[in-house]
């Protein structure tokens, strides 16, 4: 089955010199060889250097997003804070928001704020959603998710401007995915919450944790998977694209 309606999305987290910026050229060259036009690749590199990589992509279709943002929707003074409208102003289309390596400072609360604060100034939110691996072996995945889910949601009307990213926080980083059974189950249970809450809206739903181009061809049979949120594997050009061809052909 060939897929092309993908979304891929480049977490750089805490990473990201010169050198990282010109590897998008290998990217940019993939795209315009490639069959599959409807893919959307996202670049999350950290704030400082979301300007750079917005002109380095002007005249492509890839996109550009932040890592994380402030609540707070006004200027002021908040030493140190990143928000919605700094994230415009340099470029930014998309935010993640509520990663597993912030959520232990976080709380669904604020994540909700967050995005009320994204989806207020046009950002489109890729929101993370998971459980740890403590919750996973107490049974605790389905009611984790549901948590999440609706506190994120909450006064939230349209959720087409948002992207639910499943990354189970055990598996961010450590090499370890999840089983096709277990991702198939979660996949079902995250689709029952989002429509129970918003009935007949589109979104789409996607994988993190550990993917690479090696497992990658395992992941995609999962029904309703509509693409990747990639930390490491995204840093090098030739890995994230290797992972964007495996997912596609
Ligand atoms: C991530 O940063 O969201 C992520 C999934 O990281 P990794 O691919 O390195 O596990």
């Amino acid at each position: 089955m060939t897929n092309n309606n993908m979304i891929f999305i480049a977490n750089w987290k805490m990473n990201g010199e010169k050198s990282h910026i010109s590897g998008i050229n290998k990217t940019i060259k993939f795209l315009k060889q490639s069959k599959n036009k409807k893919n959307q690749i996202i670049y999350c590199p950290p704030f400082t250097l979301i300007s750079s990589v917005k002109n380095k992509v002007k005249n492509t279709k890839i996109k550009v997003g932040a890592q994380n943002l402030s609540q707070l929707n006004d200027y002021g003074a908040f030493t140190g804070s990143v928000n919605s409208k700094l994230i415009k102003s340099a470029g930014g289309d998309y935010v993640i928001v509520g990663h597993s390596e912030i959520r232990n400072q976080e709380n669904d609360i604020l994540i909700n704020k967050k995005i009320h604060s994204a989806l207020k100034e046009k950002l489109k939110v890729i929101l993370c959603i998971g459980e740890t691996y403590k919750e996973k072996k107490n049974n605790k995945t389905l009611s984790v998710l549901k948590t999440q889910i609706t506190i994120a949601l909450k006064n939230i009307k349209k959720i087409n401007n948002i992207i639910f990213a499943y990354e189970p926080r055990w598996a961010i980083g450590t090499g370890k995915i999840p089983k096709s059974s277990e991702l198939r189950k979660n996949f079902k249970d995250i689709n029952n919450i989002i429509n129970k809450l918003k009935k007949n809206q589109k979104y789409k739903i996607i994988y993190g944790g550990s993917v690479n181009s090696k497992n990658v061809l395992e992941l995609k049979k999962i029904n309703d998977l509509k693409g990747f949120l990639i930390g490491s594997a995204s840093l090098r050009a030739k890995n994230f694209i290797d992972i964007i061809k495996k997912s596609t052909n």
